[in-house]
């Protein structure tokens, strides 16, 4: 990797990365937080819920002393909320065993909750300025791209990433790739006129980089069909709490006469197509559902998304 052009590639970054408020600070709390929310989701999505997140909760003591509710609520609408369970269980560890310093060594950082080794990587790499390895999507591309493998294993690729990290500063080199894949290197019609790597890359060379790298295979859509059932009176919508999300009643078949269809709306969660027929009506007592107010409990996007049917007038459902 003597080849790699760690100079160029710094330069690039320091000029042209994105002004991102996680981006302003190497606390590695704030570090932390911003890669969780990073998994899985785009970055326009987060940029809202990472400031408000953090002045609800400024410091792992904060989030360490924060009921799973309050904490559920803030990271409502965001989606996969193991991760925010994750993040909670994690700082009340770092608050009981390591006196709320986020561990810098590898080994400490693994061992709690949702942190895996791309995590690790991040955090010791951005934080700590530490020469660990991130493999994302972003930089699996880039490596890919810039050695001309189509099908890259990750452990060449995670071995590749180590050297990169170690090629200059740490944090600078690890955000630099993940960067270059987010705004340069992109899945289709990258820019490599500006791209810093484009004097070593195969790909380029080869005019191979719609190819390369070959999509993953992925498990096939699956679609669920569910009705949704919005039965409201004065004392709120009937609901039920599930892992501390609250949920309108979901049946697998339509409620039948006297519900009134209000309209369908349609969620992908991994690998599966939900596609919901919501309807308002009476269903009466229900084990294990309660009336409560809808503000006043967090809930998923896909809630969100069935209650907004029935805010929305009937003309413009
Ligand atoms: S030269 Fe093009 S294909 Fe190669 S790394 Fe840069 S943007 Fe990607």
């Amino acid at each position: 990797m003597s080849a790699f052009p760690s100079r160029a590639l710094s330069e690039w970054f320091r000029r042209d990365h994105r002004r991102l408020p996680w981006r302003e600070t190497y606390d590695p709390y704030r570090v932390w937080v911003s890669e969780v929310m990073l998994q899985q989701t785009q970055v326009e999505t987060v940029l809202p819920y990472y400031d408000r997140f953090l002045d609800r909760f400024p410091t792992v003591e904060a989030l360490a002393a924060a009921s799973e509710d309050a904490v559920l609520a803030a990271w409502s609408g965001l989606g996969y909320y193991s991760r925010a369970r994750n993040l909670r269980n994690a700082a009340r560890r770092v608050v009981a065993d390591h006196g709320a310093h986020v561990p810098d060594d590898h080994e400490r950082l693994i061992a709690l909750p949702g942190i895996g080794r791309y995590m690790a990587g991040a955090i010791l790499s951005i934080a700590y300025n530490r020469p660990f390895p991130v493999v994302d999507g972003n930089v699996r591309r880039v490596l890919s791209r810039l050695h001309g493998w189509p099908e890259p294993k990750e452990r060449t690729l995670w071995d590749t990433a180590a050297a990169v990290a170690r090629a200059g500063e740490p944090r600078v080199m690890n955000q630099a790739m993940m960067e270059l894949g987010a705004t340069v290197c992109t899945p289709n019609a990258p820019r490599c006129g500006e791209c810093p790597l484009r004097r070593r890359c195969e790909a380029r060379k080869t005019g191979a980089q719609a190819e390369i790298p070959l999509p993953r295979k992925r498990p096939p859509t699956v679609r669920v069909d569910l009705h949704a059932v919005l039965d409201r009176n004065r004392n709120g919508y009937l609901m039920r709490e599930d892992r501390g999300l609250w949920e309108f009643p979901m049946l697998t078949d339509p409620p039948g006469d006297g519900f009134l269809h209000l309209g369908h709306c349609r969620h992908a969660i991994t690998h599966h197509r939900v596609e919901v027929d919501v309807y308002r009506g009476a269903l009466g007592r229900r084990k294990g559902y309660r009336r409560v107010r809808f503000d006043a409990v967090p809930v998923t996007s896909l809630t969100r998304k069935i209650h907004a049917l029935a805010e929305t007038p009937p003309n413009q459902r």
